[in-house]
C-alpha cells in the first residue's frame, strides 16, 4: 500500500540556483529547529531503522515526534 505524502508549501527551487544547505530549507516548517544548520550545511545521507534513508539535520527522535504530532494527523 502506498502512503500519502503531505506536500510542503511553495514551489520547487530552480535547479540552476539550488538553495544552500538543505535544498528544502526555504520551505521547510522545521528548518528553524536545526539551529541554522539547514541553511548552511548539506545534511548527510543516513540509514533509518525502517530500511529507508534520510537526509535531514533533525535527530531521529525529533523526526519521530514531529511526524507523530504534526504530520500523521493530517494524512
Ligand atoms: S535538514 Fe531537515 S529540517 Fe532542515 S530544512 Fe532540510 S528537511 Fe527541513
Amino acid at each position: 500500500m502506498q502512503e500519502r505524502l503531505l506536500p510542503i508549501p511553495g514551489n520547487p527551487p530552480s535547479l540552476i540556483n539550488v538553495p544552500s544547505g538543505c535544498a528544502f530549507h526555504p520551505r521547510c516548517t522545521f528548518a528553524e529547529l536545526t539551529g541554522g544548520r539547514s541553511s548552511g550545511e548539506v545534511p548527510e545521507l543516513t540509514a533509518t531503522e525502517r530500511n529507508h534513508v534520510v537526509r535531514c539535520h533533525l535527530r531521529p527522535d525529533q523526526r519521530r515526534r514531529l511526524f507523530a504530532e504534526q504530520i500523521a494527523p493530517h494524512l
